[in-house]
């Protein structure tokens, strides 16, 4: 190696770790896409088994279960008429609620 070749050597071998630097910023750039598409992914999944869990009672013919007022859940169903069908006892089948509701119902 002469003397006359150490100034072209130099810019060459900058330009090579630029190249070298970009691909690498590139790969990076790539996964973090894929990363990105993963987890969206993984987000839509996990809405749909939400949304199936919901639709679960509509799909298998029953009607929805009512709205449980001491734990919020959705988990709240008729149990039996009471006093000529004047009032209905309605449990909550959430096992760690289990709350009886008496419902007074209007004449008609
Ligand atoms: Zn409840």
């Amino acid at each position: 190696m002469s003397q006359s070749d150490q100034p072209s050597d130099i810019p060459e071998t900058a330009v090579g770790a630029v190249k070298w630097a970009w691909k690498w910023v590139k790969r990076i750039v790539d996964l973090e896409r894929r990363i990105a598409a993963i987890e969206g992914t993984g987000n839509l999944d996990a809405r749909v088994a939400a949304l199936e869990v919901k639709m679960a009672d509509l799909l298998s013919g029953k009607s929805p279960a009512d709205v449980c007022r001491k734990c919020g859940n959705r988990t709240l169903r008729f149990e039996s008429s009471k006093q000529n069908g004047a009032v209905e006892v309605w449990v909550c089948h959430d096992p760690a609620c289990g709350s009886h509701e008496r419902r007074q119902v209007n004449p008609r």
